[in-house]
């Protein structure tokens, strides 16, 4: 085995990583980790460290670490078939059975998946759709894309311009001129405003409605937004605010696109958040949970409605000239299926509904009083404390004093993995979905230490 110190100096001289601050990482200023192995919520560096990761990753190990069952359906597909293509129809036992299992559990109104590798890949491939559904219905000029900001769609040229967070854009050129951005519905953030929750809702209504309206409806295709946003700061929308937004959508015939690379496959303790806040989308965006991230894979859940567009579409002008050499890899089929059966046979989608609200509520008992926690929120197994700088008024930290990245690493010295947003002093938590109670007060007990520490 190579000894630590080697693999340090080599990650430092060949390693361009993604998300880094590439000039700290290559001088060694800024710590590096060596993952080296893992077992249910936690995992273990090769220094010799145990830490419970309550971020499961990147919010996508939702069974866990180190399950047998995924890792034996992987070996098994390689040992068979570790690839085939699925262009022209074709497929595997896997990719088939995993389409299937995927209909079965996403709102009934929804047709057909297409697999992807990533979320950012899946988002780009329904843009593409979106936009080749419109010109199959003689519309071309309806191609603009409203996201919100705070929104997370990706990394990509498309994705990266859809996400609506600044770091995403800066220095790269984006975003592309189709891409409009609406508020961010966050309520907590915007107390300057001083609106009810009701009256906040009714004008992030008002103003996409106002953005399509002087865009022109006949302009605008599809709307973009996470059920809960995720990356932006895990923030559950306020109470009303699909409602509210979805018959906006309908009256201006614009398309709606679920992404619910984080919320879906049990997070919010329903199997999916359409399903959750009663949303009716054209397309659903799904990727971590889907296999857990034992591999790559993701999807774009299409409606019916979409479907019959798309099939006219081959109808008219022959083959949709739109795939990836590793769409449906059977490797990340087999992943997803053993996946989808182990969230089912250990009642994840409910562990997560009952043990994410039980760690909400450790946090709020191990730190609510404490006078720079402004807000503790969450849906299922995601979790958000808010810091402030004085919570009369709700005076927000200077960012320069990177309130949460410091709190995130007092934790860790803690033996614990939560995360510092990109964007506001928040420290977010999305464990597996299989986090016990005893995990989840630890969890709870190890943040209010570290706010202590830090504040
Ligand atoms: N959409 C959402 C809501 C996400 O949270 C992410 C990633 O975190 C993506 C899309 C992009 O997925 P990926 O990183 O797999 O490309």
């Amino acid at each position: 085995m190579l000894k630590n110190d080697q693999l340090d100096a080599w990650d430092r001289a060949y390693f361009l990583h993604p998300s880094t601050h590439l000039a700290q990482h290559a001088r060694g200023e800024s710590p590096n980790r060596i993952v080296a192995g893992g077992s249910g919520v936690f995992i273990e560096d090769r220094d010799g460290n145990r830490l419970l990761d309550a971020f499961a990753g990147l919010y996508c190990v939702n069974v866990g670490y180190g399950r047998t069952e995924i890792a034996e359906a992987i070996a098994a597909q390689a040992r068979e078939l570790a690839y085939y293509h699925a262009y022209v129809g074709h497929g595997t036992e896997a990719s088939i059975t995993l389409a299937k299992m995927v209909l079965e559990r996403a709102p009934k109104t929804m047709s057909k998946v297409y697999f992807g590798l990533g979320g950012s890949d899946a988002n780009e491939t329904n843009i593409k759709l979106v936009w080749y559904y419109n010109n199959i219905l003689g519309r071309p000029r309806k191609k603009k894309i409203i996201s919100r900001w705070r929104g997370y769609h990706g990394s990509g040229l498309m994705t990266g311009s859809l996400t609506g967070l600044e770091l995403f854009h800066r220095k790269f050129d984006l975003p592309f001129d189709t891409v409009l951005h609406t508020l961010a519905p966050d309520y907590f953030r915007r107390a300057d405003l001083a609106l009810s929750e009701a009256e906040f809702v009714a004008l992030c209504a008002a103003e996409l409605e106002a953005l399509i309206e002087r865009e022109g409806a006949d302009t605008v295709a599809a709307f973009i937004g996470e059920p809960v946003l995720g990356t932006g700061g895990i923030v559950p929308p306020p109470a009303g605010y699909w409602a509210a937004i979805q018959p906006i959508l309908k009256k201006h015939d614009i398309l709606f696109i679920a992404d619910e690379v984080v919320t879906g496959f049990g997070r919010l303790g329903s199997m999916f958040g359409s399903a959750h806040y009663d949303l009716e989308p054209d397309f659903i965006t799904i990727a971590k949970g889907l296999t857990s991230a034992y591999a790559p894979l993701s999807g774009s859940i299409v409606s019916e409605r979409v479907w019959k567009v798309l099939e006219r579409g081959t109808d008219e002008t022959g083959p949709i000239g739109h795939g990836w050499t590793y769409s449906a890899h059977p490797i990340g089929a087999a992943a997803g299926v053993a996946n989808l059966e182990l969230i089912d046979r250990l009642g994840l989608v409910r562990n997560a509904a009952e043990t994410g609200a039980y760690l909400r509520k450790a946090v709020v008992e191990a730190l609510g009083r404490h006078p720079n926690v402004g807000d503790i929120r969450g849906e299922g197994m995601l979790c958000a404390v808010e810091f402030v700088e004085t919570r009369d008024g709700r005076r927000f930290f200077d960012p320069a004093r990177k309130i949460g990245p410091q709190v995130a690493a007092a934790l860790l010295r803690r033996g614990v993995i939560g995360r510092a947003m990109p964007q506001g002093d928040i420290l977010g938590f999305a464990p597996p979905l299989c986090l016990s109670r005893a995990e989840a007060e630890r969890i709870a007990e190890a943040t209010a230490d570290a706010v202590a520490e830090v504040l």
